[in-house]
């Protein structure tokens, strides 16, 4: 029977996890291309996850199983909406999956947000995991992704280099990345595989000193219990935190919120701020003016509080608080395709159990998956329920005689190559992975991340993975 052909835009955890569902159930023969617009596949695991937390860095061993599956190719270095059109991928598969996340970010809207020395958590992450986006070519400077990052890998060197002061607004999980890796001793870094730059930069640190804003309370955050933990075991890092109210019924919360309360609540029952550097906690505190002449100096904040109906309101001014950078942590945000439905308040592919929505009416064969179908929130893991879910979805559809195999796997091959495309599949990420290995072993280390474009396709075209220093 004729392989029924799939095409998932996206090649992260949502992506490669909807593969996945479409190889483990055996009613319908699939062929699915994973496609992606970076040399690479992994999405967030390569290019999100902190390079510190290597043991979720090792998912992508189980990614990759799924793209080197016979049934499954990956066709990264393609550009959809600019290499191909929604349209002429469309026509060249029988579904498309969108899986492409949510690349930008969340703004404050206060007044000087735009200040040297203000950046997005996404922009700031992007540049330690070595994203070739923000470490763009020397001959090709150009930002080729569809969001164009805000800033490049040398201004985010000059400021990370020049920080003494930083504050994070935002109490979730990438906000505690961002803390540790501004304040984590270098020693503890220098065994990731952070690009050599990436380090170099970071060694230069002069950071002291990092202020957390959460504009609840402490029994308020969005952290993982296990990940804020992590920050009470930084060699030299003492935790501040203000004083804070601790007659909160744990009943009256969620299991998290208990849990990250109590350690919160402990540090803030030990904590002298007398080490070397400090992280501080400051709740029921939101910026509203950042200010500087050209760079961003200080923090102006108001403190807070909740009316009877959960609205947050001001409760007088806060701390102004030394800043030479403002990290906003408040959240990614997805962004349109040329050509996919889109809705801009909730900034995201409008769907229902993973069918896309087109003009009122499900579209058919158009099909979504991850953050830019449930927004960015979740775990990796999340990705996996959610793919079966728009899999599922994909499959009843087959099984009703909506969709019909009318393509051939090699279909989408004829369209890339009259375009003049070639794609890197997994070959090329087999050599690249390589290299950076070797890389790494060089210096001691299991692999050192290349971040630039032109060294990831160097790498490819490679044979003996041996990449110039
Ligand atoms: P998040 O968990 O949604 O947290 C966003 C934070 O920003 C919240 O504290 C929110 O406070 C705050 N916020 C939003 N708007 C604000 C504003 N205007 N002013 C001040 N604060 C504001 O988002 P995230 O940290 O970007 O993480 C995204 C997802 O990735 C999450 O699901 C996270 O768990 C996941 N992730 C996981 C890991 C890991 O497991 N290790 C690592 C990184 C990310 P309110 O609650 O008051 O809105």
């Amino acid at each position: 029977m004729r392989p029924f052909v799939v095409a998932i835009i996206g090649s992260g955890p949502s992506g490669i996890y909807a593969a996945e569902a479409l190889c483990q159930q055996s009613d319908v023969a699939v062929s699915v291309a994973v496609l992606d617009r970076l040399p690479v596949p992994f999405g967030l695991v390569r290019y999100g996850v902190a390079p510190d937390h290597p043991s979720i860095r090792s998912i992508r061993n189980t990614l990759e199983r799924t793209l080197s599956r016979p049934e499954v190719r990956f066709y990264g270095d393609v550009t959809v909406g600019r290499d191909v059109t929604i349209d002429e991928l469309r026509g060249s598969v029988d579904a498309v999956i969108y899986a492409y996340g949510a690349a930008s970010d969340r703004r404050l809207d206060i007044p000087g947000e735009d200040l040297d020395g203000s950046i997005a958590a996404a922009e700031l992450v992007a540049w330690y995991c070595g994203h070739p986006d923000v470490h763009p070519d020397l001959e090709s400077p150009a930002i080729t992704g569809p969001e164009p990052a805000g800033i490049d890998a040398e201004q985010a060197s000059r400021l990370v280099a020049s920080t003494r002061s930083a504050v994070v607004v935002g109490v979730g999980n990438v906000a505690l990345d961002v803390v540790r890796i501004l304040i984590r001793p270098t020693a503890d870094l220098a065994r990731t595989d952070m690009a050599e730059e990436v380090l170099t930069a970071l060694d230069d640190r002069a950071v002291t000193d990092v202020h957390v804003l959460g504009r609840r309370g402490p029994a308020n955050t969005s952290f993982t219990t296990k990940e804020l933990r992590e920050l009470g075991d930084l060699d030299g890092v003492d935790i501040v935190i203000d004083p804070f109210d601790h007659a909160i019924d744990p009943a009256t919360i969620g299991k998290v919120a208990a849990r990250n309360l109590a350690v919160l609540s402990g540090w803030a029952e030990r904590s002298d701020g007398t080490a070397a550097r400090r992280i501080h906690f400051h709740f029921w505190t939101r910026p509203v003016r950042l200010a500087g002449e050209g760079r961003v100096a200080s923090v102006i904040t108001e403190r807070t509080m909740i009316d009877s109906t959960g609205r947050l309101l001001s409760a007088g001014p806060g701390p102004e608080l030394p800043a030479d950078l403002v990290v906003r942590s408040v959240g990614y945000r997805g962004t349109a395709l040329p050509g996919v439905p889109y809705d801009p308040e909730i900034a995201r592919v409008p769907h229902a159990e993973g069918r896309v929505i087109r003009d009122g009416s499900f579209a058919t064969g158009e099909y979504v998956t991850g953050w830019i179908k449930r927004g960015p929130t979740g775990v990796i893991g999340t990705n996996k329920s959610d793919a079966v879910e728009t899999v599922t979805s994909l499959l009843t559809d087959i099984a009703d005689g909506e969709l019909v195999a009318d393509h051939d796997r090699d279909d989408l091959d004829r369209l890339l190559a009259d375009r003049g495309i070639h794609p890197l599949g997994m070959p090329a990420w087999r050599l690249i992975d390589a290299a950076e290995i070797e890389r790494g072993h060089r210096q001691g280390r299991d692999r050192a991340t290349l971040a630039h474009r032109s060294d990831l396709l160097a790498a490819a075209a490679d044979p003996d993975p041996d990449p110039p220093d």
